[in-house]
């Protein structure tokens, strides 16, 4: 039987609508949720996010606002935006869109941003909050949406065996310190490209979640039968006959691996849509944190 479908559509759509109808109640006492989102020169990929985060924010009835820098601009120009925004009390949220160009740090420009406003979850205190499991932080959107997923569909976590091949500080490191809080309460293994035979890990895992950025590298000798496979990957792989000249693929080779699995995301369809709708519910929590007098 093949595997299940978990569908991130939906489970982000549910979420999008929970924001709006919080939304309402926030501005019923006097605040917008505002997000802006800082795009420095004109990637074809960031430019999509950046207009579909736009439109996601105006549709759950949130204030939005698009800063976009040429891409010759300085690191001094792109840190006095973010004191702007930081000093803006119509902003609740703030991203800054990576990557950057290579004069820009971002590293510096993450750091700048007010860990109250960083609804991306990147700046060092919000980490440290999320591994040491403070809840009055953020949380990076894509993993926090992954634990969404797991609990809407209910998946077990409490006690499971997690596998997350990829330690990205965005992805990989963040949902390993998410699935490991008590409530959650899974046994994590991280993997990564020193990982000596990974495939020993990877058949472990009730859960495996692939973070690699590697077309349809978790094969289905990889996956014990009937675990939960995540896949996080969003690769764009040449495709001549396709309409833009690409097609997205996973990380995971999905259609073996959902003969194995019991439960698996599709891309595209699964994890991404689910980034958007957490940074949504992000910004709204930062919003609801503002005292009105
Ligand atoms: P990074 O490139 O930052 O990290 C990739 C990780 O995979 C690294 O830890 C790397 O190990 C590991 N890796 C690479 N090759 C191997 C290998 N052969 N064996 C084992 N591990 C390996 O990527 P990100 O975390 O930023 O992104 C991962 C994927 O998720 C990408 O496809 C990206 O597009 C996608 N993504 C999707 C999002 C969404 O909204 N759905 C959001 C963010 C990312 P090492 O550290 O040793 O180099």
């Amino acid at each position: 039987m093949p595997a299940e479908l978990l569908d991130g559509i939906a489970v982000a759509r549910a979420i999008r609508d929970e924001v709006a109808v919080a939304v309402a109640a926030q501005k019923a006492r006097g605040v917008v949720p505002g997000l802006a989102v800082v795009l420095v020169g004109e990637d074809p990929a960031s430019t999509v996010y950046v207009r579909n985060k736009g439109r996601a924010c105006e549709e759950a009835g949130m204030h939005s606002v698009t800063i976009r820098l040429p891409d010759t601009a300085s690191q001094a120009e792109l840190l006095a935006v973010v004191d702007q925004l930081n000093a803006d009390p119509a902003i609740h949220g703030m991203l800054v869109q990576m990557p950057l160009p290579k004069q820009c740090n971002a590293d510096e420009v993450i750091r700048r941003i007010d860990p109250a406003k960083d609804v991306d979850g990147f700046h060092p205190i919000n980490a440290g909050k999320l591994l040491i499991g403070e809840k009055d932080g953020f949380a990076p959107c894509t993993p926090a949406g992954v634990i969404e997923l797991l609990k809407r569909y209910d998946v077990p976590t409490s006690g499971a065996d997690v596998v997350i091949v990829g330690r990205s500080n965005i992805v990989g490191k963040p949902m390993a310190s998410l699935l490991m809080q008590p409530g959650v309460d899974a046994t994590v293994t991280i993997c990564h490209s020193r990982t000596r035979e990974l495939p020993t890990h990877t058949r472990r895992a009730d859960i495996l979640i692939a973070a690699i950025g590697r077309p349809k590298f978790v094969t289905a000798d990889m996956v014990k039968p009937g675990a939960t496979v995540i896949d996080v990957g969003i690769n764009r792989v040449d495709e001549p006959r396709a309409k833009n000249g690409y097609v997205l693929a996973g990380d995971v080779d999905f259609a073996p691996v959902s003969a194995v699995a019991g439960k698996i995301t599709p891309v595209p369809g699964g994890v991404g849509p689910l980034t958007i709708a957490m940074l949504l519910k992000s910004t709204l929590v930062a919003a609801s944190r503002v005292r009105v007098a």
